[in-house]
């Protein structure tokens, strides 16, 4: 690895709290394998701060950031332009300095929610899909399914809270409804073959919580994923798993994410087992 230089070119993630974050870990190890003259920190951005800390990131010269809660949204008014899958999904979760000082958005996370099912050999072309949760992972699941030709219905606790909050994607679920409706359950769950949890469910420390599933209408090929990645098998996978259903966690979308993030910054291509194998050491060490 180079060491820092007046040349060095700068990236970040913003967010608040982001002590947490786990991209610093990944995007520096696709740095140090691209032998690239780069760095990425991390870099706590209050909620009321937002508007100073973007317009510092582009006096500074960044080269790129990344977004991350609660201001995946909140830029939007802030950047001069936004590609389709961020105006969709209605948030950016990648930045990019132009050397003309415009900053552009991106939202990778439909990408990554894509590449973590192409990794697994899975074709969303055709499928029709169960995405329980209706924030913004499941927006961007639902917009990547929909771009890769899959059908989507959306389960969640409370369906007309959920509706109002897609009314902005239309024609992005085929159905919406409440997961206590036993009949609309039956239903769709019987059409899926590939089922998502994008909702919290599960993930550490609530780990014997999951979306239910009523495994009585599942289709022994279904295929579950699982967007949550601690732990790396969730409740939801586990119980798919006990029934022979081929299951993947939430890792692959997030490096997904990264590694698209990586190459508009760069224009290199990263290295996606670099940036897993950084993850996972992450996760081990509690980050
Ligand atoms: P969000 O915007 O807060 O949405 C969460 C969704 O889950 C909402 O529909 C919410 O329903 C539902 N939900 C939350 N708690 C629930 C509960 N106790 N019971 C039933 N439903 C509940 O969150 P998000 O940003 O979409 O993130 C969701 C999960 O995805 C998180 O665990 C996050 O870590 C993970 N994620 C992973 C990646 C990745 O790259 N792998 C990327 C983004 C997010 P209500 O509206 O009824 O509360």
């Amino acid at each position: 690895m180079r060491g820092f230089s007046g040349r060095t070119r700068n990236l970040c993630v913003i967010g608040w709290p982001i002590a947490h974050s786990l991209s610093p870990a990944m995007q520096n190890a696709a740095i140090r394998a691209a032998g690239l003259d780069y760095a990425y920190t991390a870099m706590p951005v209050r909620p009321e701060a937002l508007p100073e800390a973007v317009a510092g990131l582009r006096s500074l010269g960044f080269r790129g950031f990344n977004v991350t809660i609660p201001h995946k949204t909140a830029i939007l008014p802030l950047l001069d332009g936004a590609d389709e899958d961020a105006r969709r999904i209605g948030a950016v979760n990648t930045v990019v300095c132009e050397a003309d000082g415009r900053l552009l958005g991106y939202n990778t996370d439909a990408a990554g929610f894509l590449n973590g099912l192409s990794g697994a050999g899975v074709d969303a072309a055709g499928r029709y899909a169960v995405v329980f949760g209706a924030g913004g992972a499941a927006r961007a699941a639902l917009w990547g399914l929909r771009k890769a030709g899959a059908q989507a219905a959306v389960a969640v606790r409370d369906a007309a809270k959920a509706r109002a909050a897609l009314s902005d994607m239309p024609g992005a679920a085929d159905e919406i409804f409440s997961w206590n409706d036993e009949a609309a359950t039956a239903r769709v769950t019987a059409r899926a073959s590939l089922f998502v949890n994008a909702t919290p469910l599960g993930m550490t420390p609530h780990t014997d919580e999951a979306p239910p599933v009523d495994w009585r209408f599942v289709a022994p090929e279904a295929f579950f994923y699982d967007i949550v990645y601690t732990p790396s098998r969730t409740r939801f996978l586990r119980e798919a798993e006990a029934r022979g259903h081929r299951v993947l966690n939430g890792a692959a979308m997030l490096v997904g994410q990264g590694a698209a993030a990586f190459e508009r910054w760069t224009g290199v291509r990263p290295d996606t087992a670099a940036m897993e194998e950084a993850l996972l050491e992450a996760l081990r060490r509690g980050a």
